[in-house]
């Protein structure tokens, strides 16, 4: 049960209390209700049909009630001897005659027997652990052993009485043995200053262990990158179009954070097509100003060509040279790109992952740049910190980007390490995509659509389904989706890509794509990020309903991004509860950030995070949206605590991090 100290068995928390305190006449039991009574065992009888059975009547002073067992031991039968006084604890129902309980909690009376004084905590079990074993361990953890100085607090009092908290001990007895229902009702609820207590704690151990990395990389240094507005305003100059206010504000907070000579370490988010690519450019721009390159990496090989010709295109009039590295180049061409690098000649290294690998060096690598940063494990990201400068002493500074907007709690909680700066603002002039929901009865009318959009001269993007369980079951339908489309439309130039097609063939389709060549366009999930086609108005999701919000809504932000009324077709099969919560939600809005603080209520924090989770501990109690309140106090005071009491905060993380699955681990 992932038990194994003192504080991990205190820890486990009841997850419902029944009430053994009370014992209450026969004739006042409530039907469904739970209750417990006491009274005379006045027959028993073991019946053979219709099934072997134990019906036994008890009776008390107000009435009769009927216990009837399906299973039970030839011991357990001893209890009812007629005569004998039994408590008893179950839900009762009407049957036919009587009132009666089925498996009842059953309990010989002994002399001098008491009531217990506090409500009976219920535990959460795994097979050959029982209550009682719980139960027990509790009691002697409680009774027996000094837990009030094992849990004593470590911070100064003053901390938990301005919010009113309760000191641990105190908050996990109370929560283990309630006095009454108002309590427990506070408990359930987790409005109880008991489990506030708990809950700012385990907030509080999220933070420092957070708060403190943060304030450990804040100790390395890094080359200080000076605005110099030389190359960035001739780029904004030469730049087809204006910068957003959202864009002008972020550019300010990455362009500050350049200049210290300590790493950046900042998340840039913002919505699909919010324009994150410009902003990093001109945080490229500050760093090679300086005299120091570039890493700028994408997660998938498309993405990555798509950012390196967009920086040739951008870079080039300035003479800045791109280098272009990734894992399927020939060896020449990475021969090439890798001494480019090393020398220094390129300022801007472009690629995919293959920017991590060991032999790849810079001459001067002053910032690295991550697009699609949730996609990197924690390694990959650590790697490339590693990439030393000159120096290994001296690390570049990291702006990571992400098009999945990251809700407020999160950002405050698991993205408290990193300092987020937000785009919060689509270019002008956007037309917002009209979302439909089609049945698959309704194929026909869908594939007309298709036609008349590329007749009207648009292109269209029909997704495949994704299917987890086989890439090459994907593979098929994607090419089999391919041929029909083919088929169906003898007149269109139809296109497929998929992720096991090479990269340059990739390249070529996705290059006829963009010309305009091909007018409609079968892919996989692999033109989730990034891909741009603003004459591109009309996506076709099929199976919509075997995806993640935040997928959905990645894929359709492919569409929608030129000055074209754009329209995103979700095409669904069956629909369980949960996808049809999902394609309500996608339906409803366009809003990155109300579809993914959705996302997140849907799919929790675990596995909306995905692979960041493997960095960070897990809360357990806490809920970040319940206990927002309590989460802001936590991330206020951490530094504060860092700061003062570094002793007693590296106790409660110690405290803490036996009780949390993992640890942080950048
Ligand atoms: P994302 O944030 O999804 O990475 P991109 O950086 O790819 O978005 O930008 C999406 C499109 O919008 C690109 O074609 C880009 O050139 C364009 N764009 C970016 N900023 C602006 C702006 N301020 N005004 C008009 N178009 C812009
Ligand atoms: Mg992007």
């Amino acid at each position: 049960m992932g038990i194994e100290d003192a504080f991990s068995l205190v820890m486990h928390l009841p997850i419902r209390y029944i009430d053994e305190t009370v014992v209450i006449p026969i004739r006042d039991i409530k039907i469904g209700t739970l209750s417990q009574v006491e009274a005379e065992v006045i027959r028993a009888e073991v019946l053979y049909k219709p099934k072997k059975m134990l019906l036994v009547r008890v009776k008390d002073a107000s009435g009769t009630l009927q216990l009837r067992f399906l299973h039970f031991y030839p011991s357990q039968i001893k209890t009812f001897d007629v005569g004998n006084r039994i408590r008893i604890l179950g839900e009762a129902r009407h049957n036919l005659f009587a009132c009666e309980m089925i498996h009842p909690q059953c309990k010989l009376i002994k002399e001098n027997d008491v009531l217990p004084k506090s409500l009976t905590p219920i535990y959460y079990l795994v097979a050959g652990v029982g209550q009682k074993i719980i139960m027990n361990a509790m009691h002697t953890l409680f009774d027996q052993y000094d837990l009030k100085s094992y849990l004593k607090d470590l911070f100064p009092k003053t901390i938990y009485e301005k919010l009113g908290l309760p000191n641990l001990y105190e908050s996990l007895k109370q929560i283990h043995y309630p006095k009454n229902f108002k309590e427990v009702k506070a408990h359930e609820a987790f409005t109880s200053a008991a489990y506030g207590r708990i809950i700012f704690d385990e907030f509080l151990a999220q933070q420092l262990s957070l708060r403190s990395n943060y304030l450990i990389r804040r100790k390395l240094t890094a080359i200080p990158l000076i605005a110099k507005n030389k190359l960035t305003q001739k780029f904004l100059n030469l730049l087809e179009f204006e910068l957003t206010e959202a864009q002008k504000k972020v550019n300010q907070e990455i362009r500050t954070d350049l200049e210290k000579n300590y790493p950046m370490q900042r998340l840039l988010q913002g919505d699909v097509g919010s324009g994150k690519t410009v902003v990093a450019t001109m945080a490229a721009l500050q760093a090679i100003e300086n005299g120091s390159q570039v890493a700028f990496m994408a997660p998938t090989e498309i993405l990555a060509e798509q950012h390196y010709r967009k920086l040739l295109h951008w870079l080039s009039p300035l003479n800045i040279k791109v280098a272009w590295l990734t894992g399927s180049q020939s060896k020449k061409d990475r021969e090439f790109s890798l001494n480019m690098a090393q020398s220094g000649e390129a300022p801007i290294v472009v690629g995919t992952h293959a920017l991590f690998q060991e032999h790849v060096v810079f001459n001067k690598l002053g910032l690295s740049i991550i697009d699609e940063q949730h996609r990197f494990g924690v390694e990959q990201r650590l790697a490339l910190r590693k990439k030393g400068a000159l120096d290994k002493a001296i690390e570049p500074h990291q702006l990571m980007m992400s098009a999945t907007p990251i809700p407020r709690t999160l950002s405050m909680s698991y993205f408290a390490d990193l300092d987020v700066s937000v785009i919060d603002e689509l270019p002008k002039g956007r037309e917002a995509i009209v979302t439909k929901l089609f049945s698959e009865d309704r194929r026909d009318e869908i594939l007309k659509r298709v036609h008349e959009v590329c007749h009207l001269g648009a292109q269209v993007y029909w997704v495949c389904p994704l299917i987890e369980e086989s890439e090459v079951l994907q593979l098929q339908t994607a090419e089999s989706t391919f041929l029909n489309m083919q088929s169906n439309f003898k007149d269109l130039k139809v296109g497929l890509v998929h992720g096991r097609m090479k990269l340059s063939e990739k390249q070529k389709v996705m290059s006829a794509f963009v010309s305009g060549d091909i007018q409609l366009l079968v892919a996989t999930t692999v033109i989730e990020v990034g891909v741009d086609v603003p004459n591109a108005t009309l996506m076709v999701i099929e199976n919509a309903e075997r995806m993640g919000l935040s997928q959905l809504h990645q894929l359709r932000g492919r569409v929608g991004r030129g000055s074209l009324k754009s329209t995103c077709i979700l095409f669904y099969k069956k629909l369980s509860d949960i996808a049809r919560q999902r394609l309500k939600v996608i339906f409803e809005n366009t809003d990155g950030f109300i579809i993914a603080q959705e996302d997140l209520n849907i799919r929790g924090p675990g596995e909306f995070l995905g692979i960041r989770q493997s960095g960070v501990a897990m809360l357990r109690v806490a809920n970040l949206n319940r206990d927002f309140k309590l989460l802001e106090e936590a991330r206020n005071i951490a530094d504060q605590l860092l700061e003062g009491y570094s002793e007693a905060s590296y106790l409660h993380l110690k405290r803490w991090a036996a009780h949390a699955n993992e640890r942080v681990k950048v």
